[in-house]
């Protein structure tokens, strides 16, 4: 009933033409998709990409966004610029951006309301911290990760946006929470989100994210609380890309 979503962060990664050989490498691989996906590239490549996957199955994203209209926030990008631009999804709240770049809770609201209100669809990402998980706290701190970060939006909206579990131990490091960690971690999730927003949380999307791959998609995916990947490293490379979305071959 969720269709399944599969979104790739390229991170700092791919010069714009680059980006137009990855994408146009992508293109007819994934045409038959029977997952929604995405590309999350850094801004500059939104040109390349945009003329690549027009007409296309694959929608763009963004890495992030600022939650104000416009003004003086030097080097920051707005929702209706990435609007402009034919971007659809922005990724809020990455863990890298938390660790690097001093994002909080309070910020990802701000910035999920500012998106949710220019008709962009966020992916939201929460998850825990090595040290996080072996005192205990998963449960606790993506609950109040996903509530902050949704505060302020109405059922019928949250119904709509993404969600991604990114346990921070496995994001790029090869770890990746075995299917029935990530199930569950999501499972507390959804709950959450029910506990505010009532039936939204059968229709809002969680996908897990933390090293996901064309070898061990297969088995997260088949998870039913999972409904899709933030697919960094994998992302890079078409046919890996292209592997991961198409989980249940
Ligand atoms: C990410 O950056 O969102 C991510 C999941 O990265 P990786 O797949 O490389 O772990």
């Amino acid at each position: 009933m969720r269709t399944p979503i599969i979104a790739g962060n390229w991170k700092m990664n791919k010069t714009p033409s680059e980006a137009k050989a990855l994408v146009s490498a992508l293109v007819p691989l994934v045409a038959d998709a029977k997952c929604d996906v995405v590309v999350c590239t850094p801004a500059v490549d939104f040109a390349a990409v945009s003329e690549v996957i027009k007409g296309t199955n694959i929608k763009l994203g963004a890495e992030n966004m600022h939650w104000k209209e416009s003004g003086a926030f030097t080097g920051e990008l707005s929702a209706a610029m990435l609007k402009e631009s034919g971007v659809e999804y922005v990724i809020l709240g990455h863990s890298e951006r938390r660790q690097y770049f001093g994002e909080t809770d309070a910020t990802v609201n701000l910035r999920t309301l500012a998106a949710v209100k220019a008709g962009l669809t966020p992916i939201i990402c929460v998850g825990e911290k090595k040290e996080e998980r072996e005192a205990g706290y998963t449960n606790a701190l993506v609950t109040y990760q996903t509530l902050i970060a949704l505060s302020g939006l109405t059922a019928e909206q949250v119904a709509k946006v993404v969600i991604a579990y990114e346990p921070v131990w496995a994001i790029g490091t090869g770890l990746t929470a075995t299917d029935e960690q990530a199930n569950e971690t999501i499972g507390v999730i959804r709950e959450a989100v029910r506990s505010v927003y009532g039936d939204a949380a059968d229709e809002v999307r969680i996908q897990y994210g933390g090293s996901m791959n064309p070898k061990n998609c297969k088995g997260l995916m088949a998870q039913p609380e999972i409904d899709g990947g933030l697919i960094g490293g994998a992302s890079l490379k078409a046919e890996d890309f292209s592997k991961v979305v198409h989980f249940d071959a």
